[in-house]
């Protein structure tokens, strides 16, 4: 997947940001539709999610998000919005979890972590670097 067709498919999203990582737009995408599942599940319109920020930081995605509350809630019973944070932050650990065992540049399977600038490397990836194999340290 490309950045214009993450974008394209979610960039509906309020506040919609992408750590811009390649080898990560297949875990952003999966991270979106299961957000956009859990809203639906509970009849919680989508402009109610707000996502704050959406980065790589320590080797991974990091996702910052809220409620964007406003009169548009009285629709949306605080149970729902409470069941829904709690589904909601478990997809988006799930989606830190895969990024950090995912290489950031092609998608494949991460051995190597750089270190210094903590990024996830799969082998071909960390090669092509000119500081390999110095700069690298096996995955934990
Ligand atoms: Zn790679």
């Amino acid at each position: 997947m490309t950045y214009e067709e993450l974008q394209t498919k979610h960039g509906d999203t309020i506040g919609f940001e992408s750590a811009n990582c390649s080898g990560w737009y297949h875990i952003e995408d999966k991270m979106y539709d299961r957000v956009k599942a859990v809203l639906d599940k509970y009849s919680i319109p989508r402009q109610i999610f707000h996502l704050a920020q959406e980065k790589e930081k320590f080797g991974e995605l990091r996702t910052y998000w809220g409620w964007s509350l406003d009169n548009e809630t009285e629709d949306c019973p605080d149970s729902a919005l409470s069941a829904a944070y709690t589904e909601i932050e478990a997809v988006i650990s799930a989606a830190e979890t895969e990024s950090a065992n995912t290489c950031h540049l092609c998608g494949d399977a991460a051995t190597f972590q750089s270190t210094g600038w903590i990024l996830p490397y799969c082998q071909v990836c960390a090669k092509k670097r000119s500081d390999y194999p110095g700069a690298f340290c096996p995955m934990r």
